[in-house]
């Protein structure tokens, strides 16, 4: 019997090449093709110009009152001109580039042009001329390429949607569908092809959000119930004496925080099901303490643990501190970088194979193919939104029931925390450790610079330090050391003799970075002149103030980062934002900024100011693909749909309620998500 999970090429029309053109659009069943949405509807009814707006597009009906002339430029270029006269006004229609329209034209005859409207000139812009019999207000417009025209897909829509629509059967519960009003999935299919009113369209296109969402959602859920498998082998017996102790040395008391989520993590950890848990606390929060117990329980239980960090730095910084906080305890730290020497490599990796090294420390190294594991208990991912998915999910394939605790300072907007973590559980440090003031930012124009050279100048006096970000440009390293450098040599002239000034710059050596780190840790110059590799993880109390050259740009979640860089210590920090941005989106960030030191307040308004095509343009960032919603613009959308798929999977036998049966079904086809 025919179905939806047809290929295109049952259609009459659809041949081998056109089956192929196709399927490079991404259309290969009937469904598909039935859920290629138009990317816009242009408004084919008549409008007089002078009640249209000037630039957009409009259809008018008038009465050619001359000959056309047409011109050409070249072989290929032309320009076709004539004269239509609308409710007693002339304008001036052209064509580009269509000089077989000229037979159309005739004078005296009545001609539908529709068109790009200029007000100034009187003019309009004509994209095609319409028949009188034009059957739709509406003309949908596909996304179609030279193989594939706009006509073409649309007689197929057409041509699909009368043969198969009663087989178009609703995956939404019909309860959902009361509840929000949605539309059949029949009615939003064709209401979106082939709608009555733009209105409809958007009707039709709210319930196709939901779905949408929904769907996701309800994949995300299953793929939560799948990982909450029993799993004897994830289960760490850690002996509470060796934790507890380890708690009472510390330095410091753990915040009530950092107390709590502990506990989520432990409890985790003690249970026959593998740990996939998120912990999410502001820069200085405090993470590295939290992650230090859960890795000491994982091997007091006599299992290995791995932490991995998105740069040298930061690895080496970690293996440091680790060794610090185990000093005493037998546990054995190996650090793993993409710099480790190939004969250093050779002797760990055996010890790392066998189970003798306790904690591997590193970066992307960790995870190579030749990297064994005895058995990996527990895998740490240190600023884990700078790793793909993939990445993470190879880390944790090292070992067989590897817990997982993925650890960043980026607080996680709602959008992110449904769509890319939805699977994950969260835990949150909500809380800095005490005796820490608040950093005040403030933003200023470059003209402005000298003003904050000498608030520099203050706060040196005073005895503090000062970091001097240099500006970003992405395409090039090589650029933004040269940036670094000359600001690096501007400083110098200002401070020095009686300040020392230090650079930093991705092309360094790893060891050249981590000596001049160490100097400006150890008070060896007291101004720091860096790009944005000092952006994670490393930690200098003494420093309290941060001069950022060209802030607009960076991220909002970025800058929040980079500025947590200060008010370590006790002192008041500062933070300069020096930035000329040229337009309201880029003013808008700084004041953001300046005003909150809320990083997830932060971040939704990074995300709602850059919208949704450039987060999924990251692909790094490990954003599901949404066709039709925006998980940004549509965060109502998302959250209700998440809403509702937790609360139906959280039912024991949700799948076999006969109003769950036909989403059942579906999903049990189409169990992967797409990230990417
Ligand atoms: P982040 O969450 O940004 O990774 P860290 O773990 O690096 O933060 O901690 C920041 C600093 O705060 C470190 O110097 C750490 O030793 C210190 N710290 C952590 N917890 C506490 C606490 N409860 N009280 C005081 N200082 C703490
Ligand atoms: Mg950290």
């Amino acid at each position: 019997m025919a179905g939806l999970n047809d290929s295109v090429a049952v259609l009459k029309g659809v041949g081998t090449k056109r089956q192929v053109a196709l399927n490079k659009l991404g259309i290969n069943t009937i469904n598909d093709l039935l859920t290629y949405f138009p990317r816009r509807y242009d408004d084919l009814s008549i409008k007089d110009p002078s009640s249209a707006v000037d630039g957009q597009k409009v259809t008018v009906k008038g009465l050619v009152i001359a000959p056309p002339m047409l011109t050409y430029f070249g072989r290929k270029r032309s320009r076709l001109v004539f004269r239509l006269r609308i409710n007693d006004q002339i304008y001036t229609v052209s064509f580009f580039n269509q000089p077989w329209l000229k037979r159309e034209i005739q004078p005296n005859s009545e001609l539908i042009v529709f068109g790009t409207y200029n007000r100034a000139r009187n003019q309009i812009q004509g994209m095609k001329i319409l028949n009188a019999q034009t059957s739709n207000a509406f003309d949908s417009i596909y996304p179609a390429n030279k193989e594939v025209k706009q006509a073409t897909i649309k007689s197929l829509v057409k041509l699909a949607y009368e043969t198969y629509h009663d087989q178009i059967v609703d995956i939404i519960p019909a309860s959902l569908r009361a509840k929000y009003r949605l539309e059949s999935f029949s009615d939003t299919i064709r209401n979106i092809h082939f709608p009555e009113s733009p209105k409809a369209a958007q009707r039709a296109f709210r319930t196709a959000k939901f779905m949408e969402f929904f769907l996701f959602a309800m994949k995300v859920q299953i793929l939560k119930a799948a990982h909450r498998k029993q799993d004897p082998q994830a289960e760490i017996n850690y002996q509470e004496s060796v934790v507890t102790k380890f708690q009472e040395n510390l330095p410091f008391k753990l915040t009530a925080a950092q107390q709590k989520v502990i506990q989520e993590i432990l409890a985790d950890l003690s249970r026959p099901i593998q740990m996939n848990r998120l912990l999410q606390g502001d820069v200085g929060s405090g993470k590295t303490v939290v992650a230090a117990t859960a890795i000491l329980a994982t091997i007091s239980a006599n299992k290995q643990a791995a932490i991995m960090a998105p740069t040298e730095i930061l690895a080496e910084q970690h293996a440091n501190n680790f060794a610090k906080m185990f000093a005493g305890l037998p546990v054995n730290i190996a650090l793993l970088t993409g710099d480790t020497s190939a004969a250093a490599r050779k002797a760990m990796l055996p010890s790392i194979q066998t189970g003798e090294v306790d904690l591997v420390v590193g970066t992307h190294a960790l995870f190579q193919a030749d990297v064994q594991y005895a058995d990996l208990g527990l895998a740490v991912i240190d600023e884990q939104h700078r790793f793909g998915v993939n990445q993470r999910q190879a880390l944790r394939q090292k070992g067989t029931s590897t817990n997982m605790l993925a650890m960043t300072a980026t607080p996680i907007p709602r959008t992110l925390a449904i769509t890319m973590y939805g699977d994950m559980d969260v835990s949150v440090i909500n809380q800095l450790p005490s005796g820490r003031k608040p950093i005040k930012t403030t933003w200023i124009t470059a003209s402005k610079t000298n003003a904050a050279v000498r608030f520099v100048k203050k706060q040196l006096d005073s005895g503090n330090q000062v970091y001097v970000v240099t500006p970003l440009i992405e395409e090039s390293e090589a650029v933004d050391m040269k940036n670094a450098v000359a600001i690096f040599e501007r400083f110098k002239a200002i401070f020095e003799p009686q300040y020392q000034v230090g650079l930093l710059h991705g092309q360094m050596s790893n060891q050249e970075k981590d000596a001049t780190m160490l100097q400006f840790k150890n008070n060896q110059f007291q101004v720091l002149v860096a790009t944005t590799v000092i952006e994670v993880g490393v930690d200098v109390a003494n420093a309290n103030t941060m001069l950022i050259f060209d802030a607009d740009h960076f991220g909002l979640a970025q800058l929040h980062q980079l500025r947590g860089r200060v008010g370590r210590g006790a002192t008041q920090a500062y933070c300069i934002l020096i930035a000329d941005p040229t337009n309201e989106i880029g003013k808008e960030r700084m004041k953001a900024v300046a005003s909150s030191t809320n990083g997830f307040f932060l971040s939704q308004k990074d995300l709602e100011l850059r919208g949704q095509g450039d987060i999924t343009g990251q692909k790094q960032s490990g954003m599901p693909d949404f066709k039709v919603a925006d998980p940004v613009g549509d965060l109502n959308i998302l959250t209700v749909a998440n809403q509702e798929a937790q609360r139906i999977t959280a039912e024991k036998h949700w799948k076999t309620k006969p109003e769950n049966v036909q989403l059942a079904k579906y999903l049990q086809f189409s169990q992967t998500i797409n990230y990417d």
